[in-house]
């Protein structure tokens, strides 16, 4: 009987990922919203929400892995529509920091809600489908992070409060999160948490 010719599963998943990828840039242009974001508009917006405090465009650039005039313009024009403020930095007066206005923190919001063209396309994976997604592409985030091929994530496996299998009889939440002292399954794993403090 003939048989499928093998090709590496990295390969492939590599493949499989950049579609991914081109798909989650094609559903930002579609999601633009109300003040027609585009999509690193809409990455500035998320990251400053995600954030505990207002920061330099510096820590944008790195966080995003853009370039400086193409971050400057960005946040020229999410301040343009209202949605971002520039203030001075309370540690170096010098400086300036940016932050979301009421209406920027509002929009962060909408960005959050997975549209109705991804949820759809995810109903079709169970619950164990989905942790298990989950888990292994924060595994490779970790993994590229460690090689500093991409920005620092602030991710439960980088945190220090992340209790890995710290239930090991628990088959469903065998992690804890030392922060809210509670177990948690690889479905609850987050790669980006406000509450998250770096393990060194
Ligand atoms: S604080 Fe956030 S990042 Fe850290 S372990 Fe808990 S859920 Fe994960």
């Amino acid at each position: 009987m003939p048989e499928v010719p093998g090709v590496p599963p990295a390969q492939q998943l590599l493949v499989g990922l950049a579609r991914l990828g081109q798909a989650v840039r094609i559903d930002a242009w579609r999601n633009n919203g109300p003040h027609n974001l585009s999509p690193l508009q809409a990455d500035i917006v998320t990251f400053l929400a995600e954030q505990t405090g207002p920061r330099r465009q510096g820590d944008v650039v790195g966080a995003l892995a853009s370039t400086p005039p193409t971050v400057s313009d960005a946040v020229k024009a999410l301040r343009a529509k209202g949605l971002l403020e520039s203030v001075r930095d309370p540690q170096d007066g010098r400086a300036t920091v940016v932050r979301l206005t009421p209406e920027g923190d509002a929009e962060a919001r909408r960005l959050g809600d997975v549209s109705q063209v991804m949820s759809e396309a995810f109903s079709v994976l169970s619950e164990a489908d989905l942790a298990a997604m989950l888990r292994g592409t924060a595994t490779i985030m970790k993994g590229l992070q460690d090689r500093q091929a991409i920005p620092v994530s602030r991710m439960c496996l980088t945190c220090r409060f992340f209790r890995p299998n710290a239930h090991p009889h628990d088959a469903a939440r065998p992690h804890h999160c030392a922060f809210v002292d509670a177990p948690f399954g690889d479905a609850e794993l987050r790669v980006t948490c406000p509450d998250h403090q770096d393990r060194d």
